[in-house]
């Protein structure tokens, strides 16, 4: 017997495991471990996990229809999913396990540990690469080290990329007949115990079919103009698949191939390129996360920043988490967050840099604030945007740039369109007055004056940090 096992790629479109497993003509059996414990130690957004069991619903007919069965097990975190598992093994005579490999820290040690109950048992563990482009360990610089820098890496990635096969992935060969679905109704009563708004799951599609549809739309209609479009957050100029492609819900390769394919369209050339370019981002802070497991224990990526001494200001934190700093751009991104459970890439840059630089609250407050409020929340991407915005991280925005919230405002939202949309007590402001709507304020008597100003906030900035670089370099020396 094979078991493919389903973690974060809820699909059977470019699966590699599935198709593997089912090509042996042995029976198959399809498994998913439920741990909402793990969940809740992870920070993961209620949206999100509503999403990924709507989503497991989906895939579980997906996969009776087509004659396999899929049972659901109870785990409740990780050290259970691997008791489930390895008993689940043992009763149903299963010799291979196949499934596409998760990098997260956690999720290692899960199947390290999951390796070593079955070791002597005879069972295989076949691993795959489905979940990102480029497996996290294929490129090194040429001193065997991991890159850390993106346009170095960019280089290597464009060309393993060029050697991809398109039909690298076939269609599975389906047993046919009717599978059965086990334990639907457990993931159900964890969907309803949710209790989410309906108007907050309203606007989203989970599951595989809505999610290749969404990938072909924005293909056909939006990717030529992505280049020209994208850091507009009212335009609807974005994939916004990260949801999917966190989830698993498309494959990434395919995405990858849809925008390939659309290069041939001149018009769409440079959409296309810059879009893939954002799948590279993807794959670059997976493989950050992989080889730099610090990370995943909460630690900067460059060490003298463990040293910069964060402001602890609840006030200023809870204004921020609310959309009520004063900045109409910030706080229509983090109503957009808190209402939506979405953020768009140049707000959550904007966002980012305001909690870090201007507040100078702890990154790690926004990383996990993030967390609990995103449908597409994923460690690496999130780790990796707050370290480059905090500018703690690889590749990051360099100390001494700080956007300011003004001219963000006014460059990528020159209509206020946005702002109007999410802080609709500035909705009636005319063009100008709306990103600023602190000089009249007769106008907009509900809306917060700035909590800080911008002006010196690059000066404090600066110095912080170099405060923390003299601190670690005296630390070094002394410990020398
Ligand atoms: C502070 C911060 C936190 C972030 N947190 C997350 C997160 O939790 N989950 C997440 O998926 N992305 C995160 N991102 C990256 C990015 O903002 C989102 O992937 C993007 O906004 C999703 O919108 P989209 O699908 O329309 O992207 P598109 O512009 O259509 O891009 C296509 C795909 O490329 C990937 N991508 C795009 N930009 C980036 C990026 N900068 N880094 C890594 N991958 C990228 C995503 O998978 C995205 O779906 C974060 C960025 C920042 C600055």
């Amino acid at each position: 017997m094979r078991l493919v096992w389903f973690r974060n790629d809820l699909r059977c479109h470019g699966h590699t495991p599935l198709t593997q497993a089912l090509a042996g003509g042995e029976p198959v059996l399809a498994v998913h471990v439920l741990c909402p414990d793990q969940w809740d130690a992870h920070d993961v957004a209620p949206l999100r996990r509503w999403y990924v069991l709507e989503s497991l619903i989906e895939l579980g007919e997906a996969l009776a229809a087509k004659g396999v069965d899929l049972h659901v097990l109870d785990g409740g975190d990780f050290d259970g999913a691997v008791d489930a598992l390895a008993d689940f093994v043992a009763e149903h005579g299963v010799t291979g396990i196949f499934c596409n490999r998760e990098y997260p820290l956690n999720e290692l040690n899960r199947d390290r540990a999951l390796a070593r109950r079955l070791e002597g048992r005879g069972v295989r563990l076949h691993g795959f690469d489905d979940g990102v482009l480029v497996p996290p360990r294929a490129l090194s610089t040429g001193k065997d080290t991991p890159y850390t820098v993106f346009t170095a890496y960019k280089k290597r990635w464009d060309a393993w990329m060029d050697e991809v096969d398109p039909g690298a992935v076939p269609a599975p060969a389906w047993p046919g007949g009717e599978g059965r679905f086990h334990g639907r109704d457990r993931v159900e009563a964890l969907r309803d115990g949710l209790g989410l708004d309906a108007a907050l799951t309203r606007p989203w599609r989970p599951g595989e079919s809505a999610a290749y549809k969404q990938l072909y739309d924005f293909v056909e209609h939006h990717l030529g103009d992505y280049k020209a479009y994208r850091d507009f957050p009212s335009e609807p100029a974005t994939s916004t698949l990260s949801t999917a492609l966190s989830a698993g819900t498309l494959a990434p390769l395919d995405a990858y191939l849809a925008a390939r394919r659309a290069m041939g369209d001149a018009a769409a050339r440079e959409g296309a390129a810059t879009w893939i370019g954002e799948l590279a981002w993807r794959d670059f802070y997976r493989q950050i996360m992989h080889r730099f497991p610090s990370l995943a224990k909460g630690k900067p990526f460059r060490p003298e920043t463990r040293l910069l001494a964060w402001n602890d200001n609840d006030e200023h934190f809870q204004a921020w988490c609310e959309g009520r700093t004063g900045y109409p751009l910030v706080d229509a991104a983090m109503r957009q967050l808190v209402t939506t459970g979405w953020m768009h890439n140049r707000l959550r840059m904007l966002t980012a840099m305001f909690l870090t630089k201007h507040l100078f609250i702890d990154w790690r407050k926004g990383e996990r604030f993030f967390m609990r409020h995103l449908i597409d929340g994923d460690f690496a991407s999130n780790n990796g945007g707050w370290q480059w915005s905090a500018s703690t991280g690889t590749d990051a925005a360099p100390y001494f740039r700080v956007f300011s919230p003004l001219r963000q405002s006014h460059r990528f939202d020159p209509h206020g369109r946005f702002i109007a949309r999410y802080v609709p007590e500035l909705a009636e402001l005319d063009d100008k007055t709306i990103h600023e709507p602190g000089k009249q304020p007769l106008l907009c008597p509900d809306y917060p004056a700035p909590i800080v100003a911008h002006q010196g906030v690059k000066q404090r900035v600066e110095q912080a940090f170099r405060q923390a670089r003299d601190a670690w370099r005296q630390q070094q020396e002394g410990g020398q």
